[in-house]
């Protein structure tokens, strides 16, 4: 899979590092403004307990599908010499 991905170029995704993640309850979307660095856990207005680290990638992962979803990603080419020898597979007629 990794393979895959190095070949053909890379994807990725920002999330932006001041999204609340581990403030939004990955249930109902809720931010818990009151939340402290030293609350491991907490739990939402709609009931649910959350595990900060836990909880977090959730909305990490979440947020990184919304926007990959959006058509967001950004393909990075990684080096000049790579674009250009995919460009040059590319052609049909190599012979
Ligand atoms: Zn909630």
């Amino acid at each position: 899979m990794v393979q895959k991905w190095e070949q053909n170029g890379k994807e990725l995704v920002q999330v932006n590092r001041f999204y609340p993640s581990s403030k939004t309850c990955s249930s109902c979307g809720w931010i818990n403004q009151e939340l402290k660095l030293s609350d491991r856990k907490w739990t939402c207005k709609c009931g649910e307990t959350h595990d900060r680290d836990i909880n977090a990638s959730i909305n990490i992962l979440k947020e990184g599908l919304k926007i990959y979803g959006k058509g967001l990603a950004i393909t990075k080419v990684e080096r000049k010499s790579d674009f250009n020898n995919e460009a040059h597979s590319m052609k049909p007629e190599t012979h």
